[in-house]
């Protein structure tokens, strides 16, 4: 049944073409077709000591569930895919799976290709879904404490779900108005389609979660009011403040943030009124747009341009293609769709004046000697400067943390020189007893598994902490 990747070839999911890529927001991968995901699945090697399963932050299981995929037992194979992972279908497509679980997969290690182990994750719950598997959480028993959760992204979102299993109260406070974080408003919809985000909200709510929702924790309340209010609070906000970029001109008109950008887009696709797209301030219908930086933000920006309309879409990096931070599988998508890579080129100006921005003066780079970040540092090669025409410069360098002491009314919540929540690794707890911490406000701009990852180890340590010290059945 199994080992089959001698004779059988490894084969993704079939991608849209790039032309037709272009003309709309859609996920460009189609799912496997039932005997595909089963012939896909029988290519793992089951080998004794499965490096995919150490190389997922979340320890799948993932050789029982190709052999189970494999074998036709789709129900056993959605049981035990969700007993780890509170999102299988939107791990499967958008973890970087080449530098995690397939990128360790021994048998691509002997020369043949990986199975597509997050295409057969993807399909198992899509399944799961159409079955009506995935059902709302019905606790064994219901527990009189509540948990106060800051944040609905991924990791908030796994966090009340593992909560609520254990029949704790559950609230999540979040400052936007619908419930996914960075899944909804920063992820486009050709890489998630934003329904598969709300279908997880709406099996929390079924399930007794509460939603609170365009409440900003330090407007709206200081932490110690949360603390006072519940047993335990986890803070999930991610991060939110982005790098930013000295040069001249770089408050020309024209000049924006990639979030900014990539919510707006989003907004209109889930049909919200969004004046500044509707000006035209952040919509690249026309423009020539130059997008700065190489990691995944970055990508996402010149691959939503395309689908706008833009005239031209030039990505610019100070280093080189093998030293992107962003996921290979996206480049090779964003270069397909049109998109042009200025590898080793740094922005030195943007022209034109205030009211408009008109091009971007650039410098092109060379890669000196290694820095103390162990890559080799770019520097800036005399006289070989450069112009290219950009109405639009989208500002993608990464994000950092917002001030959280000061944010939450909180000084003694400690943080690191970073900025981002320390915590115990083991529980996840902060400085402050009672309040936890999960997802990138702990480890700085990271992935969704992370996310999820954490906020599974802090609901186990709040379950701990709270079922040792009372339980109160009602
Ligand atoms: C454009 C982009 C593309 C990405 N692509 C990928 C990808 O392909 N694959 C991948 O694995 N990862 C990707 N990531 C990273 C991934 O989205 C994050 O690592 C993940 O969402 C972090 O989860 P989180 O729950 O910690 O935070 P978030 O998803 O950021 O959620 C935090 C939530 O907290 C809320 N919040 C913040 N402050 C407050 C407050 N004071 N009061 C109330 N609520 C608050 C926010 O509104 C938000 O809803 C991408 C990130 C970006 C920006
Ligand atoms: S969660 Fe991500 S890393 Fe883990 S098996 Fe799924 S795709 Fe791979």
């Amino acid at each position: 049944m199994m080992l089959k990747f001698v004779s059988r070839e490894r084969e993704t999911p079939a991608k849209k073409d790039p032309g037709a890529r272009r003309r709309d927001f859609a996920e460009i991968y189609a799912r496997f077709a039932d005997d595909h995901a089963a012939a896909q699945a029988a290519r793992c090697s089951q080998c004794g000591v499965p490096f995919c399963q150490d190389h997922c932050p979340l320890g799948n299981d993932i050789p029982d569930w190709l052999r189970l995929v494999a074998e036709g037992r789709l129900k056993d194979a959605y049981r035990v895919s969700s007993a780890t992972n509170n999102m299988p279908e939107i791990c499967g497509r958008i973890c970087p799976q080449d530098r995690l679980c397939e990128g360790s997969c021994v048998i691509e290690q002997s020369g043949h290709g990986t199975v597509t182990i997050g295409a057969v994750e993807q399909y198992i719950t899509e399944i799961a879904w159409k079955e009506g598997w995935v059902e709302p959480i019905l606790p064994p028993v219901e527990r009189a404490q509540s948990i106060g959760i800051i944040g609905a992204g991924p990791a908030g979102l796994a966090a009340a779900e593992e909560l609520r299993k254990s029949g704790f109260q559950t609230q999540v406070y979040d400052r936007y108005d619908r419930a996914g974080g960075l899944l909804l408003y920063g992820i486009p919809n050709f890489k998630l389609e934003k329904d598969i985000v709300m279908r997880r909200r709406r099996r929390l709510e079924q399930s007794g979660v509460n939603f609170k929702l365009n409440f900003e924790v330090g407007r709206d309340a200081t932490l110690s009011e949360l603390r006072a209010k519940h047993d335990a609070v986890l803070i999930a906000t991610g991060v939110y403040k982005a790098r930013g970029l000295a040069c001249p001109g770089i408050g020309n008109r024209g000049v924006i943030e990639a979030l900014e950008y990539l919510t707006a887009s989003n907004r209109k696709g889930l049909g919200d009124q969004v004046p500044d797209f509707d000006s035209g301030a952040l919509n690249a219908v026309g423009k020539n747009v130059v997008v700065v930086g190489g990691g995944d933000t970055a990508m996402d920006c010149v691959r939503t341009a395309v689908r706008q309309g833009a005239k031209s879409v030039t990505c610019l990096y100070r280093r080189d293609r093998a030293n992107m931070p962003g996921s290979a599988r996206e480049v090779a998508n964003a270069e397909e769709e049109g998109v042009i890579f200025e590898w080793l080129a740094a922005p030195k100006a943007v022209l034109g004046g205030l009211e408009k921005a008109t091009g971007i003066r650039v410098a092109r780079m060379e890669l000196g000697e290694t820095d103390a970040s162990g890559r080799r540092a770019p520097r800036e090669v005399a006289g070989a400067d450069f112009d290219l025409a950009a109405d639009m410069v989208i500002k993608a360098l990464g994000f950092e943390p917002e001030d959280m002491p000061a944010l939450f009314g909180a000084p003694e919540l400690s943080v690191t020189t970073r900025g981002t929540v320390r915590v115990n690794p083991k529980t996840m707890e902060t400085a402050l007893p009672g309040v936890y911490a999960a997802g990138d406000i702990v480890r700085g701009a990271s992935l969704v598994v992370w996310g999820i990852r954490d906020g599974r180890l802090a609901s186990a340590s709040i379950s701990e902490k709270l079922t040792a010290s009372r339980v109160v059945a009602e």
